[in-house]
């Protein structure tokens, strides 16, 4: 093969593949990949960038036969574990195109819709989301924890995200800038991605089956991934409390009320006859509401430090004109 990195093109996509024990996988990939870019390949410069997030299978040697006969390819190995969503930071990180893609080292995501990102990317689009429309390997546990999860997220949370957008996406230089801005240490690549705006275009896909092995993200992963989207993307948890403390309230106030009127001042029209221990109650009630709407307050505060400490950016610049 013989590649050379040297720059032949005004253009250079960079492709950042995260990998963690997918050695069955990489050759496959790369051949595809490959093959995608012969068409490609007299546009745009390429650089292929492996995030290998300490796989313990043959994954690095694997890797390693391809930086050695294709200059192109790109290696970043981790001394351990971190997870996807650190692997394609530090892929992004590390990016020098004019552009990148994100793409699943495992084949579910079509490596022939490449040049259409691209294409988008040409025509204006500055953050190309790559969309599922089903996936056939999802069990339906996975199949619906996800429909509930976007339904759950678009009902409380952010409207900038994208349902069932995956990360297979493309960025453009800009908006890699603005995420290799952002210091947060609980990142949701994809929430991170969506919350920085940007001119968006989608390409709608069918998730391809798993050839070997079974997906590396196991449930309790997800549902970590589940609760942190949660957390990072909306404070409607934290603001729970606070909205059934006054929900509590309010019905405690509304029959605390209506015994006052009824027994102690209309003296028992209905001939209702509350007795000490409902009257009790309902004081419990109106005390519990009030320690929630405690609780909410404490929450507003910690929502603000919260936002204080992801430390995003203020704002997001597209353009700059007339400045130096
Ligand atoms: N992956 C990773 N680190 C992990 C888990 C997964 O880099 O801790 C990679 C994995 O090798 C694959 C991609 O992230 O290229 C998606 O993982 P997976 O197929 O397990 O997730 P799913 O397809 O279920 O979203
Ligand atoms: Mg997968």
């Amino acid at each position: 093969m013989g590649y050379s990195a040297q720059i032949y093109h005004e253009k250079k996509i960079s492709i950042i593949v995260p990998v963690f024990n997918e050695a069955g996988h990489i050759a496959l990939f790369y051949k595809e990949l490959t093959d995608v870019w012969k068409n490609l390949h007299d546009k745009y410069d390429l650089e292929l960038i492996f995030v290998n997030d300490g796989s313990t299978d043959d994954t690095d040697t694997e890797i390693k036969k391809f930086t050695q006969s294709d200059a192109r390819v790109k290696y970043l190995e981790f001394s351990r574990n971190f997870g996807k969503e650190i692997a394609v930071s530090a892929g992004l990180k590390y990016a020098s195109g004019d552009a990148a893609v994100i793409i699943d080292g495992d084949l579910q995501h079509p490596v022939e819709l490449m040049p259409q990102f691209i294409a988008l990317w040409e025509k204006g689009a500055e953050v190309v989301v790559g969309v599922i429309k089903s996936s056939k390997n999802k069990n339906l546990l996975r199949k619906h924890g996800s429909r509930i999860f976007y339904t759950l997220l678009r009902l409380v949370g952010d409207s900038n995200f994208v349902p069932h957008g995956t990360d297979y996406r493309l960025l453009d230089r800009k908006v890699i800038n603005a995420f290799n801005n952002c210091t947060e240490r609980n990142r949701i690549t994809r929430g991170l991605i969506d919350w920085l705006g940007f001119k968006r275009e989608l390409i709608y896909f069918d998730a391809k089956e798993r050839r070997y092995g079974k997906p590396t993200y196991s449930l309790s992963k997800l549902s970590k991934l589940f609760m942190n989207s949660f957390v990072s993307l909306s404070f409607f948890p934290l603001k729970l409390a606070g909205y059934l403390g006054l929900l509590i309230t309010l019905i405690a106030c509304l029959f605390g009320t209506f015994i006052l009127t009824e027994q102690y001042i209309l003296r028992d029209p209905l001939q209702l006859h509350f007795s000490g221990s409902v009257q009790l109650a309902v004081i419990n009630m109106f005390l519990v509401g009030i320690v929630l709407i405690c609780l909410g307050l404490i929450a507003l505060y910690i929502a603000n430090m919260h936002t204080e400490i992801l430390n995003r950016p203020f704002f997001i610049i597209r353009n700059k004109e007339n400045f130096d």
